[in-house]
């Protein structure tokens, strides 16, 4: 019975070198990589034995027999992916292994490298692969900064609390948070704190890992109307961020309007319309909780600018809240375009996800809470007094005493360093920051808000090699230390 690997895939590949018969794909050499939702396992070749579970950290990886429920579908998703392609080919003269070519020791140092003394800047998923590859290759002593008094970035404050195995992942980064070339700066943010030439001035290199989290503006009329909330407040709000207070979402109306049909969108329709109980034992802060169980909200729609055929989702998150039995989700149909694209979409569209959930106009609302997907309805206005009461949205204005936009983070500048207004981002060449030797950027401040947990890993590589580069040619590692900022940072 093969394995298959499930939507909690944030692509790091890790399953990939684990494979002994190369039957997970794409694999980081080949061009689909980075453009699958996840990867997959191909059942025909797979010989079962179970290494790639093992090297997954965050469990996405199951034996197909254990794949109920919400995560049934996924077998036939993997295959799916494999349909009309011939099985990779085993390396020559070994049935069962990888031809891995000659050795190679990219990240050996040369003996006269410089033992380096590096700032990283912010703890989420870039930080800490940053973390890992500089203190697994390199012999640097590593100063961890995070403006929060924890660390963890959206792993701790973004991921869903019922995504416990992608949550996971925070513990194979908590193990470097121990090791004895690692110092922690907790609550210290740059910009505030300290400031981005004093921080290049103590140490050889800073790293910026400091992720894009602001969440993007609707710029319609009525934006600045109360109950109409940013992605990061509600998301934070339920994972219990520190900046967050435990009233900052109100639940007191039947209908909630979530604009996106993103990832980050469904999680919030999830979290909004879930029945309590089954949230009780997940990460979800206790007073999120509390008010979800008090919560008015019968009914949350997420609006999308386009057709369905253009949704931002998934697969298989979509898949996992179709297979949801203690709520319903329905396709809202008013516009006829809706039902055209999705009875015309061929099998492997994106519309065609949509097939078979009921419609609107055939299902009324019974007595669970639901989620409606309601597709050609841009955003117009927001509409209110004091407090939003509608949206507009298509032309049809939609009652609603909540409305999240969760149409995608940006960046925000840092004092001292260069930022692109166009991008959101820290210009920059292979991690290295234009203009400023010895200062990099790692995440979604370096490529900009999107990609997956694991797509951080090989961009953190990516900057650490920069780094390597520019210690072996002199480039960093030449400064006198002093011990100035640190102990100003720890007697604050
Ligand atoms: C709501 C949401 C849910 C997601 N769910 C998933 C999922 O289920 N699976 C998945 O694979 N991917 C998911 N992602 C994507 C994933 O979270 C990102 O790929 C990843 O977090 C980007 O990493 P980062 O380190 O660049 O940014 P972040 O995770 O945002 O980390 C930035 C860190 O920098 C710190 N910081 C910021 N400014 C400063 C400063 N000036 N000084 C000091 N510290 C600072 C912050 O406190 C933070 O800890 C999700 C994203 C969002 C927004
Ligand atoms: S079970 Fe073994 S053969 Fe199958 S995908 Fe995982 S590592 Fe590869
Ligand atoms: S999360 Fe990483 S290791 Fe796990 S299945 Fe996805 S790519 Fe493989």
């Amino acid at each position: 019975m093969p394995y298959a690997i499930t939507q909690l895939c944030c692509t790091d590949a890790s399953c990939v070198a684990a494979c002994p018969v190369n039957c997970i794909h794409p694999t980081p050499d080949e061009p689909d990589f980075g453009t699958t939702d996840m990867l997959y396992v191909d059942p025909r070749t797979c010989i079962d034995c179970g290494a790639c579970a093992e090297a997954c950290p965050v469990d996405a990886v199951l034996p197909v027999e254990t794949l109920t429920g919400p995560l049934a579908d996924h077998p036939a998703i993997n295959a799916e992916y494999f349909a009309g392609t011939e099985p990779a080919a085993p390396a020559e003269g070994s049935p069962l292994f990888h031809d891995w070519g000659p050795v190679r020791f990219d990240r050996v140092l040369p003996a006269d490298f410089p033992r380096l003394d590096v700032a990283v800047v912010g703890s989420g998923p870039a930080g800490m692969y940053t973390v890992q590859d500089l203190l697994l290759h390199t012999t640097a002593r590593v100063t961890l900064y995070d403006r929060l008094p924890v660390t963890g970035g959206l792993v701790r404050f973004g991921v869903a609390p019922d995504h416990a195995d992608t949550k996971r992942i925070g513990d194979s980064f908590a193990r470097y948070l121990d090791h004895h070339r690692l110092r922690l700066r907790l609550g210290t943010e740059v910009g505030r704190d300290v400031d981005a030439g004093e921080l290049a001035a103590r140490h050889d290199a800073v790293i910026y890992a400091v992720g894009a989290p602001t969440s993007r503006t609707l710029g319609v009329p009525g934006e600045d109307l109360a109950g109409h909330l940013p992605s990061t407040t509600v998301v934070g709000w339920y994972n219990g961020h520190p900046e967050i207070a435990a009233d900052a979402v109100p639940l007191d109306t039947e209908r909630v309007a979530a604009v996106g049909t993103g990832n980050v969108a469904l999680d919030i329709a999830r979290i909004l319309a879930a029945d309590p109980d089954r949230l009780a034992g997940s990460a979800i802060a206790p007073g999120a909780l509390e008010r979800l169980r008090a919560s008015l909200v019968r009914e949350v729609v997420l609006l999308g600018r386009r057709g369905p055929e253009h949704a931002a989702y998934t697969r298989g998150e979509l898949h996992a809240l179709l297979r949801r039995d203690d709520l319903e989700v329905v396709v809202d149909d008013h516009d006829p375009r809706v039902g055209e694209a999705i009875d015309a979409a061929a099998p492997g569209e994106h519309a065609a996800l949509l097939q078979g959930v009921p419609r609107s106009s055939e299902v009324p609302a019974g007595p669970r809470r639901r989620v409606v997907l309601r597709f050609h309805a841009p955003i117009e206005a927001l509409l209110g007094d004091e407090r939003v009461t509608a949206v507009r949205a298509g032309g049809v204005d939609l009652p609603a005493g909540l409305v999240v936009r969760a149409i995608g983070h940006r960046g925000r500048p840092t004092a001292g360093l260069p930022y692109a207004e166009e991008t959101g981002t820290i210009p920059h060449h292979a991690g290295r920051v234009d203009g400023r030797p010895g200062t990099y950027v790692v995440g979604w401040i370096k490529r900009g808000p999107g990609g997956g947990i694991g797509r951080n890993r090989r961009d953190a590589a990516e900057t650490v090699a920069s780094l390597i580069e520019d210690g072996k040619y002199g480039v960093i590692g030449a400064r006198p230390r002093r011990g100035g900022l640190l102990r100003r940072l720890t007697s604050m």
